[in-house]
């Protein structure tokens, strides 16, 4: 009997299920009209103050079983559904997403590929010093047969104090290297000013973790055919670092390399925590090229090695690391270049572990 009558109560709620589901739908069309007359007024689509009074309405006719608060609760989620209902779609999916283009984003410098499924280096010094120095490290990486230069030309530092690069006299002294040598140039650019400047003497243009929320200068790159590599913030979220990459995109330029630096934590025994999960998250939610620098992420020639090693076996794109003839006397990360016999160890075992990662993912 209680059978029965219990039955006979779920069929009710399934039916007002129904009933409500078609009124959610009904009221979802009228909210579309409303977008469209709205689009055509140019009004701004969420008005707070209507939306107050729709709730005080509906508030002077509620009567219970549910509390008020309640009630306001499920209605304001019925508000916000249908404002993000009036909104263009790219709000709500991110040019940079793999919802919006599955396909990896191949980024390519001057015929070298980065996202391909190639895993590659880019090595160089911190800062450009000096021709002699920057070609000293460009010729060891010719004999490993790479061909991407890292070096700063204009440096972001703690202290003002601090060495600050040699600005457009480093630029220079980076393509001279490069045309003697064939190394394809990745250097930072600090200011929208100076990015037309650096069309002229960069392959890549490397946005820093200090800019990386630089708005003006994101949307600066974006303005520009060159491929840009950018840098996770120092203390950015995922979803923060991801959203500066769609400014550059939004701007037109898709040729994005995302590079994870480490972020700040409470951890010192390193100068940043490495969040290597953040090499597959960002691949998983971007289609875009994800490289590791292991030199600003740990701060310690100790770690280059194992942390490399992790980032090729993670998946990353790309490892970046920094070199110098005398890491002693650089004058910025001394304590975390790699001088050359160091770098070529380095590239030796990587690129042994590289043969073994491609025969196991085969
Ligand atoms: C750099 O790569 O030269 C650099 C300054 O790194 P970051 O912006 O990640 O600190
Ligand atoms: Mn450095």
């Amino acid at each position: 009997m209680m059978t029965t009558e219990l039955t006979q109560l779920r069929n009710q709620i399934d039916e007002i299920n129904l009933e409500i589901l078609k009124l959610l739908n009904k009221r979802a069309e009228v909210v579309q009209e409303i977008g469209k007359q709205k689009e055509k007024q140019g009004v701004n689509r969420f008005d707070p103050v209507r939306e107050r009074e729709s709730l005080e309405a509906i508030l002077k006719h509620h009567n219970g079983p549910f509390e008020a608060a309640t009630i306001q609760h499920i209605f304001k989620e019925i508000f916000k559904a249908s404002l993000e209902l009036q909104e263009d779609d790219h709000r709500k999916t991110l040019l940079v997403s793999r919802k919006a283009k599955p396909e990896n984003t191949i980024v390519n410098i001057n015929g070298e590929a980065i996202g391909d499924g190639e895993q590659r280096f880019i090595m160089g010094p911190c800062a450009v010093e000096s021709y002699e120095q920057v070609k000293e490290v460009a010729l060891a990486m010719k004999q490993q047969g790479l061909t991407m230069m890292r070096g700063g030309a204009f440096k972001p530092r703690t202290s003002p104090y601090d060495f600050q690069g040699l600005g457009v006299e480093g630029l220079r002294i980076l393509r001279r290297v490069a045309n003697e040598t064939g190394m394809s140039i990745i250097s930072e650019i600090v200011t929208p000013e100076d990015v037309e400047t650096a069309l002229d003497y960069v392959d890549v243009i490397q946005v820093g973790a200090r800019n990386m929320q630089n708005f003006e200068l994101l949307k600066t790159v974006g303005r520009t055919n060159k491929p840009v590599l950018l840098k996770r913030g120092i203390a950015a979220t995922i979803e923060e670092f991801i959203n500066a990459a769609e400014y550059i995109l939004a701007q037109g330029n898709g040729q994005i390399i995302l590079c994870e630096r480490g972020i700040r934590t409470y951890e010192r025994a390193t100068r940043n925590t490495l969040d290597i999960s953040a090499v597959p998250i960002l691949k998983k939610e971007t289609h875009l090229p994800v490289v590791v620098d292991v030199t600003h992420s740990t701060g310690r020639r100790d770690l280059l090695l194992p942390t490399a090693k992790a980032a090729m076996a993670i998946g990353a794109d790309a490892v970046m690391a920094e070199v110098h003839p005398d890491p002693a006397v650089a004058l910025s990360d001394s304590a975390q270049q790699m001088n050359i016999p160091q770098f070529h160890e380095f590239m030796d075992e990587l690129k042994t572990l590289k043969e073994r990662l491609s025969k196991t993912l085969v």
